[in-house]
């Protein structure tokens, strides 16, 4: 058996949550060891929009919920750690868009009349005309209205990427996880055989955190997933667009992101309504039907006859909530020395890290000296999912 091992927090689940807090606790003088299944960022997080809400979106039912307060923040401290001077130094990840557009086809209007009341949303919401419109949406024939939110988009795999690079030789690729307990605590856990000790332990893993909490012989903190059916659409027609295009209700009608192809060309990531529901239960050829006579309907000058098309099914990892409402902010619990938690959302993995952050400081966990680590078996790190599902 290998030797066993000792750091201060043990982090299970390398996606973006877990590689940020990572990256955090390790700028702060804390030792960390990330241990993950599977390639670094190839759950969620890479099958992801990208997009650093702001959360002007939920604040289309009329008020500004709790949702959009506790994200409000998180364009800001994302944009600076981008520049490389915020509580991260991400400044090589690409920015696919410095904003995010609001796009209310046509006859929708009035149903911003309430969106608009709010003065909180006046003030980071702007309209945008001509050649402001991004680029997808400049055709004579557009008749609708357009609206700059100050959200960011990011390429997630070059987020991953640096957070990986953030991690140093903290990493390691791991199959089986069992709990190590002594003198009837959970003092750590044993990693394909390796025993491995640690101050904290945190589960990151996303839906991977259910599995992991029966293998700990815990039922709580009980978890929820949320099935989506994305479209994928690729073909030299397209430019980028980054949009919630409204469809009259409190959800958008089809969320677009634009990812760059090896090509050249540009892949249009489809979500919202779309992807929710009734997507979920079509089958892949009827989804991606309804994905075709939605953009015919929205944008009809775009000419998609030589078009690629693909779906995929994701599952949204999230804390069990009652009637399956979204939640609004990170989410941790804890337990003796194990934290379990899921970000709810990319955009909040600094909120995730700041959460496990005060429980650490509240509980006085401080930086111990331990033996350097010995070099380990180091997970891969994802690439665009695309590539394996449009060439
Ligand atoms: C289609 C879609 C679009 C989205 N769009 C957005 C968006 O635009 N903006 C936004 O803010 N959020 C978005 N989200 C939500 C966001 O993707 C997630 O909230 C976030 O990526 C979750 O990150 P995570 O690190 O918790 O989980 P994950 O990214 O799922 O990572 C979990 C990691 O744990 C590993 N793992 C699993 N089991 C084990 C185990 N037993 N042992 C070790 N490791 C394990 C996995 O391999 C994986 O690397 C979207 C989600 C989906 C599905």
């Amino acid at each position: 058996m290998s030797d066993s091992l000792s750091t201060d927090i043990l982090i299970v689940g390398g996606g973006v949550a877990g590689l940020w807090l990572n990256a955090r606790l390790r700028q702060q003088g804390y030792s960390t060891l990330l241990i993950n299944k599977g390639a670094l960022g190839g759950g969620q997080s890479v099958k992801s929009q990208g997009i650093i809400h702001g959360g002007t979106k939920y604040a289309l039912s009329g008020a500004l919920t709790g949702a959009s307060e506790a994200i409000a923040d998180m364009p800001r401290r994302w944009r600076e750690a981008l520049a490389g001077n915020g509580e991260l130094d991400l400044s090589g990840v690409r920015l696919l868009s410095d904003a995010h557009y609001l796009w209310s086809p046509g006859t929708l209007a009035g149903n911003l009349t309430s969106f608009f009341a709010s003065k909180a949303v006046r003030s980071r919401v702007g309209q945008v005309k001509g050649s402001e419109l991004p680029p997808a949406l400049q055709d004579a024939r557009f008749k609708g209205k357009v609206y700059r939110l100050s959200e960011l988009v990011l390429d997630v795999p070059s987020l991953i990427q640096r957070l990986a690079e953030l991690a140093g030789s903290g990493l390691l690729a791991a199959d089986t996880v069992e709990p190590l307990r002594e003198n009837n605590e959970l003092t750590g856990l044993i990693v394909d055989g390796r025993v491995i000790r640690a101050q904290r332990i945190v589960l990151s893993a996303g839906a991977g955190n259910a599995e992991l909490l029966r293998a700990l012989d815990l039922a709580q903190p009980a978890m929820q997933k949320r099935p989506l059916h994305m479209v994928l659409v690729k073909a030299a027609t397209l430019k980028p667009l980054y949009a919630h295009c409204l469809g009259g209700g409190s959800k958008p009608r089809i969320t677009v992101t634009s990812h760059p192809a090896a090509d050249g060309e540009w892949i249009w990531y489809l979500g919202g309504d779309l992807a929710e529901a009734d997507g979920v239960a079509r089958d892949e050829a009827a989804q991606i039907a309804a994905a075709k006579k939605e953009l015919a309907e929205l944008v009809p000058w775009i000419d998609l006859s030589s078009a690629q098309w693909a779906t995929l099914r994701i599952d949204r990892a999230e804390p069990a909530q009652s009637a399956q409402s979204r939640p609004d902010n990170a989410f941790l619990a804890e337990q003796g020395r194990l934290l379990v938690g899921w970000p709810t959302k990319l955009a909040l993995s600094p909120d995730f890290a700041d959460r496990v952050q005060a429980a650490l400081i509240r509980d006085g966990i401080h930086p111990q000296q331990y033996s350097p680590l010995p070099a380990l078996p180091r997970p891969a790190v994802t690439g665009p999912f695309w590539e394996g599902l449009l060439s």
